[in-house]
């Protein structure tokens, strides 16, 4: 589906890269961001490459937004945070490090400063007991 060999999400596409998945269908993939900017961030991508919103086809995009809001959905009744960030990035000039369209969802705490990118590489089993919430959540 995605043969793009150099990008990294296609290479989580191809099961190449390893990624812990909340969610997959025909079109799309979602999976935890590996430095989440907080606990819970969870990214969706198209499974065809497009490097961004000017290039992603319009059924993909369907397919991507939809999935976010179902994730958006699993993560607020999962996690119950104050707010949820949906932040996608077109070109370096926006912030953009992974070059393959990507929604991110971010749970918010009151208070929480709104950053970017998450700084460290946070904790494999934490990240995966987070992922295991937001997948029950999705199946409910
Ligand atoms: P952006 O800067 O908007 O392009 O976002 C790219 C995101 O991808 C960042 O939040 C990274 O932490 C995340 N990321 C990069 N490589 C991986 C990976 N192998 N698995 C999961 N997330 C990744
Ligand atoms: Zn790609």
């Amino acid at each position: 589906m995605s043969d793009h060999t150099n990008c990294v999400f296609c290479g989580i596409v191809r099961g190449d890269i390893p990624a812990i998945r909340v969610h997959e269908d025909a079109a799309t993939l979602a999976f935890m961001d590996i430095r989440p900017a907080s606990p819970g961030h969870t990214l969706v991508i198209p499974k065809i490459h497009a490097p961004d919103l000017l290039a992603i086809s319009e059924a993909d995009l369907c397919a991507v937004t939809i999935v976010a809001q179902r994730i958006a959905r699993a993560v607020h009744q999962a996690l119950a945070p104050d707010g949820i960030r949906i932040m996608q990035t077109n070109g370096a000039a926006a912030g953009q490090t992974v070059f393959h369209y990507h929604v991110h969802i971010i749970p918010m705490q009151d208070g929480q400063r709104v950053g970017t990118h998450g700084h460290e590489h946070a904790q494999p089993e934490q990240i995966k007991a987070l992922a295991a919430r937001i997948a029950a959540a999705l199946k409910s």
